[in-house]
């Protein structure tokens, strides 16, 4: 990274954030948002740059900072559900807050501009699937990436159907749905994990908030490219890769391209320095 766009892309990150901070700030009323977004962005930005001066752990600080409190503090102590469940039944009650707020903000337009950001620095599952062992895939990929959109639907159907039978107590049993959704998630990705020898074989398979992440991040305005007059053709980046990005080829239709969870493992090992965001 030269020395202005080490500070470029976090102070651009902060900036969006507190944009959004405001905005919903003064729209609701209610000054959760500012501290919310702010929190978010300061995580975000102060990581990116801790990450800029080669602070080994510095994505894994971003993880844990955003991930916990949003598991921690938002879903179990203020019992938003946060999941997707949460967002089909906060879009049903056509309700504009928690995690229809979150899923426009992380998962659905944000994505235009910082791909699946989400998934490399804040995401709660992830942010325990990455302390695995297997890094890096030992197997080849598998084409069940289908899996994802049955979950999707499944996640779907559950919120509709608890509409449509007028289940009582909705708050409540999205709560516990919250807490019983994140065990299984973290169950079979931790089982998925280490039968695939892929620490992010959940992502890449089965969890249903790729739905929107990948079409999305297709169009990332940050996203990582190749000056192709420095690359080697040496492989080593290729090698790092946690999700199988083609990221030597700049085109957008490149191989996993909307799997990139811009780790920047890629940019560290090129021995060229040839690929940048
Ligand atoms: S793919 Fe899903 S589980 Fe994986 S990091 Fe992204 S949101 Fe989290
Ligand atoms: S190693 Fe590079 S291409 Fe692969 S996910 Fe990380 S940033 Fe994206």
């Amino acid at each position: 990274m030269g020395k202005l766009k080490r500070f470029l892309v976090p102070v651009m990150l902060l900036i969006i954030f507190e944009i959004v901070a405001v905005v919903l700030w003064l729209a609701k009323g209610e000054l959760f948002y500012l501290l919310n977004f702010s929190y978010i962005g300061i995580c975000l930005s102060g990581g990116l740059i801790l990450y800029a001066y080669h602070f080994k752990y510095a994505r894994l600080a971003v993880q844990l900072a955003v991930g916990l409190y949003m598991l921690v503090y938002l879903g179990l102590i203020s019992q938003e559900n946060m999941q997707i469940e949460g967002f089909w039944y906060y879009l049903f009650l056509g309700i504009f807050e928690a995690a229809t707020i979150h899923y426009a903000v992380a998962k659905i337009f944000g994505p235009l501009l910082f791909g699946r950001g989400w998934c490399g620095y804040a995401c709660w599952t992830a942010m325990v699937l990455d302390l695995l062992p297997y890094k890096v895939p030992q197997k080849p990929r598998k084409k069940w990436g289908y899996l994802r959109y049955l979950l999707f639907i499944g996640s779907l159907l559950f919120v509709g159907i608890l509409f449509l039978c007028q289940v009582p107590h909705l708050e409540r049993v999205m709560f516990w749905s919250f807490i019983i959704g994140n065990i299984l998630y973290y169950s079979i990705g931790i089982i998925l994990a280490l039968v695939l020898q892929d620490n992010r074989a959940f992502c890449k398979y089965l969890c249903p908030v790729t739905v929107f992440l990948k079409p999305m991040s297709y169009w990332s305005l940050l996203r990582v490219k190749n000056d192709e007059s420095k690359c080697l053709h040496c492989d080593k980046c290729r090698q790092v890769c946690p999700m199988d990005v083609e990221m030597t080829n700049n085109s957008r239709k490149r191989i996993n391209g909307t799997e990139c969870i811009l780790c920047l493992r890629c940019t560290e090992e090129c021995p060229t320095k040839a690929l940048h965001l």
